[in-house]
């Protein structure tokens, strides 16, 4: 082990150091990097000095999400202490479904769940449990909401005409739930946004009424805490006032800007959250945590365990302590819990709100750029993380293409509303304010250098 974990030091020193002065690897094809690397997996193993070649190789043909010109995903440069926290998970490697086998580990989990719904004022019967991304969070919101509306489902199978809603905004998670729920894309209303991107409550009270009229079933309303393209707020409130008229459950997508309930400054964005019946959060976007990090809350703690409980008398062999493994969809777990609480312990409640307000300043100076030099269109001008923008008249999709193709930076391209922008996201929290200024004066020299490339 000691000669691996030294090797371990020299690869990282390696990789971290090329991140630095190299933010950005330029595109190879699959086939390039076959050619390059020898990743052929073969009966006999090879020498530990070939090994390390090829890991260091490995390494520096990744592409670099921890760089400060990663502006391409929701997530960006880890935390070192979130990383200490993960590096001892893996050493530590516990399973997290029992007390009996992972101890303190599921406590630690135990204790973010319970710490976050006292954040969110969720009430005495509230919990929750780490799960093994966002788009899970929102397939088990959606499997409670079923199991409650239907208590025969999990005997019989959907025998009504069961009604989904959620904004046309949605996460494609929802795309993909409803059919795992076995409900079937026929079951999903998407329901329209205003000029920023949120959920119109009216447009779903009407829906609702229509399904209703037809005797459907309404039984589950999935709004969004940030949503992937725009990072834009659905009015909770309002729609929480909707679902508590027609009994519906009601589930809140945090995984992008849940976090914003650790901000001082910015929790009202998320104002109704903890009306909700279950609402998801991530860490591993906005709080610079490795992935995956996410976690699931639900106002009533029996409905995880009726959804996802079942006992199993080889597994569960102690009453003491936490049983996770009694209402997870998974059995063994990987250890999300440790790297987000040995980050969260670092640097305090108030350390995760500053995160979040940085990456709403980096939001805020770029938005500013963008509407102050008029060479640049800005799209849906709100509170967000997300800054949605035009040069020129570049073409957005080729502009951003180009940009990672040669190595410059790596941002990604999105549409709304009939219009396709260049989606700048400032999630990582490390970045500089220099590094957007920088981020803006060197799209534009790779414009002016690559025109006909552009055209
Ligand atoms: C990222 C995202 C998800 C999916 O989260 P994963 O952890 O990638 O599964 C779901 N909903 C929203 C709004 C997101 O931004």
């Amino acid at each position: 082990m000691d000669r691996d974990l030294d090797l371990f030091r020299k690869l990282v020193d390696v990789f971290l150091d090329t991140q630095e002065h190299e933010p950005v690897l330029a595109s190879q094809t699959p086939k390039e990097l076959i050619n390059k690397i020898d990743l052929a997996l073969s009966r006999t193993g090879i020498s530990d000095t070939a090994l390390e070649e090829t890991l260091q190789q490995i390494l520096l043909n990744t592409p670099r999400s921890g760089g400060r010109f990663f502006f391409n995903q929701l997530y960006g440069k880890n935390h070192s202490k979130a990383v200490l926290g993960d590096l001892l998970s893996v050493i530590l490697n516990t399973g997290m479904h029992t007390y009996k086998v992972n101890g303190i580990q599921v406590v630690i989990e135990e204790e973010i769940i319970q710490e976050i719904c006292r954040i969110v004022d969720y009430g005495s019967t509230a919990s929750g449990i780490f799960v093994p991304g966002g788009s899970m969070a929102n397939l088990m919101g959606l499997l409670m909401a079923r199991d409650t509306a239907d208590t025969d489902v999990s005997r019989k199978g959907i025998t009504q005409n069961m009604i989904a809603y959620t904004s046309e905004n949605s996460h494609y998670s929802m795309d993909k739930n409803i059919r795992f729920a076995g409900l079937g894309y026929e079951h999903l209303r998407k329901i329209e946004t205003d000029e920023h991107g949120r959920m119109l409550p009216l447009k779903l009270k009407e829906a609702i009424e229509q399904d209703l009229a037809q005797g459907h079933v309404p039984f589950f309303v999935k709004a969004t805490a940030g949503t992937t393209v725009l990072g834009c707020f659905d009015p909770l409130d309002d729609i929480a006032d909707i679902c508590k008229e027609y009994n519906l459950w009601l589930h809140v997508d945090g995984s992008f800007g849940g976090s914003c309930i650790f901000s001082k400054d910015h929790q009202h964005l998320v104002s109704g959250i903890n009306r909700a019946h279950s609402f998801g959060i991530n860490a591993h976007k906005m709080l610079g945590t490795p992935l995956t990090c996410s976690m699931i809350f639900v106002k009533d703690k029996d409905q995880l365990i009726k959804s996802f409980g079942n006992d199993a008398s080889y597994l569960f062999q102690t009453e003491e302590g936490p049983n996770p493994g009694k209402h997870s969809m998974q059995c063994a777990r990987k250890n999300d819990a440790l790297k987000f609480w040995t980050l969260w312990k670092s640097i305090g409640t108030n350390g995760l709100g500053e995160m979040v307000d940085r990456e709403f300043v980096l939001a805020e100076h770029a938005r500013n750029y963008v509407k102050n030099h008029s060479d640049y269109r800005l799209y849906h001008d709100h509170t967000s993380v997300t800054v949605c923008f035009n040069y020129k008249d570049y073409d957005p999709v080729k502009l951003s293409q180009l940009l990672y193709e040669q190595g410059e930076i790596m941002v990604g391209h999105a549409s709304s509303k009939g219009n396709t922008f260049i989606r700048l996201v400032t999630v990582n929290s490390q970045n500089a304010i220099s590094d957007i200024d920088e981020f803006f004066s060197r799209l534009e020299a790779f414009a002016e250098k690559h025109q006909d490339l552009l055209k």
